[in-house]
This record gives C-alpha cells, structure tokens and sequence, in this order.
C-alpha cells in the first residue's frame, strides 16, 4: 500500500514496516557530537539530510564536559550559552599523595553539561535544514547496491549514504560488520556522576577561577576526575576493562576521599556507568555507503579519554565526502573518509595511546611523571598542556619526553625499563 508522508511517498511492507520511498542523499543514525555536526555540514553543503536519534533531546550522557578551546573552535556558531566554567588550569593528586597544581592566565579549556551542550548542537543541525527525528532507535542497517536501508521499529528510510553516530555500542558497526564489538583492551568503562552542589562550593573546591582535579593512583590504565559546572561536579573514574580490578570499590573509595578532602557531602544517586572506546590507530571505519564517526568510529584519545573533539572532526569529514559521493548515485564509494580522518588525527591517537600505555601502566610511572612536574615549573605546564589537551598529543609528548631526558635523566630511565 502506497501513502504520502510528510511529503514524501511511503509503502508499507509486511517486513519492513513503512519504508519511506524518497531517497535522502545522506542518513545519520545518532544525534550527539560526531552525528549533529556531520548533519549541520551536510545540510550547509546542500545535501538531504535526515537524523535518527534515539533518545529524546535534552538527553543525560554521562561525560565529563571537558571540553578544550579546539573544540570552540571547530564549530561554526558560539557556544557561550552552554558554557559552564572556564578551566585555568589542573590540580593533579599522584599515587603516592603529591599535590601539583598549574594555572595559566588565559581560559585553556571550558566545562559544559552534556545535555546542553549536545541539545545545542542537534539544534544548529535543524537550523540549516537537517530534518531530525527523535524517539528513533535504529535497529539495523542493509546495505543494498544502490542504496542503504536505516531500519527502526515502525519505519525504514532509504538513504545513499549513511553515517553511524550512534556511539561506542554502535548498532551500525556491528549491522554492518565494519565493526564488530570491541576487544576488552580496546574499551574503558567509566562511573560518572553529576554532583549537585552551590556554585561557592564549588568555587572554594577549585577555586573562582576554575581548575579541573585529576586523580592518579585508584585506578591503573585510567584515572579519577572532578570537573566543575555551575553548581555541579561531574565526578567519575575511568578504566581500560582489560585492567579492571575492583572497579567498584575503587569508585566507592574514590569518593569517600573525594568527600573527606573537601569536606563536602555528595549526591551520588546520579551515578551512571557507561563504555568509551580507547583503540587508538584508526581502522575499521567504512564500507562503500556508510561511515562510521565519533565513539562509534572509536576516535578517542586513550590517555585522557578526550573524544568531542573528534566526533566533531569525524562528523565534518564524513559530511563533505557525503557530498562529493551523494551525487554519484549507483557508484557511491566513501573509502576516502579514512584516509582524511587518518590525515587528520591519527597520529593524536596513536601517540595518545602510546602515552597512556607509558604513564598510566603502573603507580610508579605515575609517581615519577608526578614527581618531576612537582619540581619543575616547565614540566607541570607540559603535564597541564597534555591532561588538558591543550595541545596536538605529539607536541605534548616530544616536550615532555625532552624535558625528562634533559633534565630529569634518571627518572626518564626508570619510565623506560
Ligand atoms: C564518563 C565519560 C566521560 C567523558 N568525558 C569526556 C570529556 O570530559 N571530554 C571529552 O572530550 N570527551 C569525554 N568523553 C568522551 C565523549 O563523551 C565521547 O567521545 C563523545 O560523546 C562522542 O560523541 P558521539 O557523538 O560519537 O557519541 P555519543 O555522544 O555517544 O552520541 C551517540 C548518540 O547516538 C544515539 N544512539 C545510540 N544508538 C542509537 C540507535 N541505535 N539509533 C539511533 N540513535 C542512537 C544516542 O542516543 C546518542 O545521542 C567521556 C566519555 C565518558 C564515557
């Protein structure tokens, strides 16, 4: 049976449910950073753009909110609305309970709640044109030789190109075996929790103008975090679930601490438990139509678990082959997009994660990187630069690496062996 939908022609089919007939020249499944930013470029390009999400906007995602100035810069609009704090800088807690604390004069990085900061995102897609439907789950994706099927539970459109942003559990990934499942030294679990709390607070926690805690030592392969909102905490802790050992506890413990340090009472009801992929190299990211970006792509730097800078890098990249390819029609072909997002930032992600396997392996590694920023002046900017990921993760690393060797030799020995 034949009927118009929203102005576009549908049949209903007895196993697929309503399949839209119109063709849209570009699908994002997943509306967060990587997929709204993808939809905001393709709709600017000039491209038919529709967005299946499946959550309903303003969403909960449990996220630090860190956020650095690349991130402001990447995006086309201003993101003063959404901005919680802005970051001066790092107090740093080592193994072995040194305190190292570095600020800079200037805004090096900003705080922001997820849910505002994705809603505003989804919202500049719709602005430029992007037609978004939340309340979609994606359950599949077929791939067919003309086109590519998004399946949800009532509907299916039909897209040339399709771009999953659905995130470190994609369901396109594995629907389309570009991505089958992370390894469990390819994935990090994390518990994170908004802390409601006062704005002064919050401000004699980490001072007026505003700095971000990391926490070395209750976790090896990851770390701890408190990140200041205006009147909440993001805190949480992160850990590659190869090296999961008493994770819970830790959690517990970690807070417990937290709260004993500060004198401070939190509400942890919030506390939720979510995956981000912390692979490093890229591969794995397309096939002919579709391409995978952000998490689901699994485009985060492991050393500090930073990924909305790259979502929004996929998203672009993907958009604008989406409009080179999306006019070819039958000869669609998007193998290009790894190459670019390769040429982009692999080799962020590579070093990033030769840097977390270095420094976050064991206490002592930790210790003695704490130990040389605890003297040095230089050293705490560089540590700061890197935890906040001020800088491309290579600059972070050769500036470090020379300063150890010049003039902290010895430790820079024991790193090694
Ligand atoms: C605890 C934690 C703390 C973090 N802290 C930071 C930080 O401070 N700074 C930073 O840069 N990065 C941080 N990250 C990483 C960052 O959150 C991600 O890299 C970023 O959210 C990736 O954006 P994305 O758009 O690819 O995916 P997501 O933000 O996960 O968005 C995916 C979207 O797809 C939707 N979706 C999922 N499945 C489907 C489906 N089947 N059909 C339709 N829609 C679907 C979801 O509802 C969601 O809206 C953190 C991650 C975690 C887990």
């Amino acid at each position: 049976m034949v009927q118009k939908y929203k102005n576009k022609l549908s049949i209903l089919s007895k196993d697929f449910g309503e399949i839209i007939l119109v063709t849209y020249d570009l699908i994002v499944v997943g509306g967060g950073p990587a997929g709204a930013t993808c939809a905001r470029r393709a709709a600017q390009i000039g491209l038919e753009v529709l967005v299946l999400e499946k959550a309903h906007h303003p969403r909960r995602k449990a996220c630090g909110g860190g956020i650095t100035v690349r991130v402001r810069d990447a995006l086309d609009f201003d993101l003063f609305s959404v901005i919680e704090r802005e970051v001066y800088g790092v107090r740093i807690y080592s193994p072995g309970g040194l305190i190292i604390e570095q600020s800079c004069s200037e805004a090096s990085g900003f705080t922001v709640r997820r849910e505002d900061f994705d809603s505003l995102l989804l919202e500049k897609a719709k602005e430029v044109g992007a037609e978004v439907i939340e309340g979609a789950t994606v359950t599949d994706v077929i791939e067919e030789p003309g086109s590519v099927l998004a399946v949800t539970e009532d509907t299916t459109y039909n897209g040339r190109i399709l771009v999953g942003a659905d995130g470190v559990n994609s369901v396109v990934g594995r629907k389309t075996g570009i991505n089958n499942g992370w390894r469990d030294d390819e994935v990090g679990l994390c518990i994170e929790a908004s802390v409601p709390l006062d704005s002064s607070e919050i401000s004699r926690i980490v001072h007026e103008k505003s700095i971000v805690e990391i926490y070395f030592g209750p976790v090896l392969y990851g770390y701890a975090w408190a990140f200041p909102k205006k009147t909440e905490l993001s805190l949480g802790i992160g850990v590659r679930i190869s090296k999961m050992e008493n994770f819970k506890d830790e959690w517990k413990r970690f807070v417990a601490g937290f709260e004993e340090r500060h004198s401070v009472k939190c509400d942890m009801r919030d506390a939720t438990a979510a995956r981000l992929p912390l692979r490093g190299s890229i591969r794995n990211t397309c096939s002919k139509r579709v391409m995978l970006v952000g998490d689901a792509a699994g485009y985060v730097a492991p050393v500090t678990g930073e990924g909305i800078i790259y979502a929004i890098e996929s998203g672009k990249i993907a958009a604008e082959v989406a409009g080179e390819e999306a006019p070819k029609a039958q000869k669609v072909n998007v193998f290009s997009y790894e190459q670019r997002c390769k040429a982009a930032f692999n080799q962020d992600l590579v070093i990033a994660q030769s840097l977390a396997k270095l420094l976050l392996k064991s206490n002592k590694n930790m210790e003695l990187a704490c130990q040389a920023a605890y003297t040095d002046q230089a050293m705490r900017e560089y540590v700061m630069e890197l935890v906040m990921g001020i800088r491309p993760y290579k600059e972070s690393r050769d500036r470090i690496v020379k300063r150890l060797l010049r003039r902290h030799p010895l430790k820079a020995l024991k790193l090694i062996t």
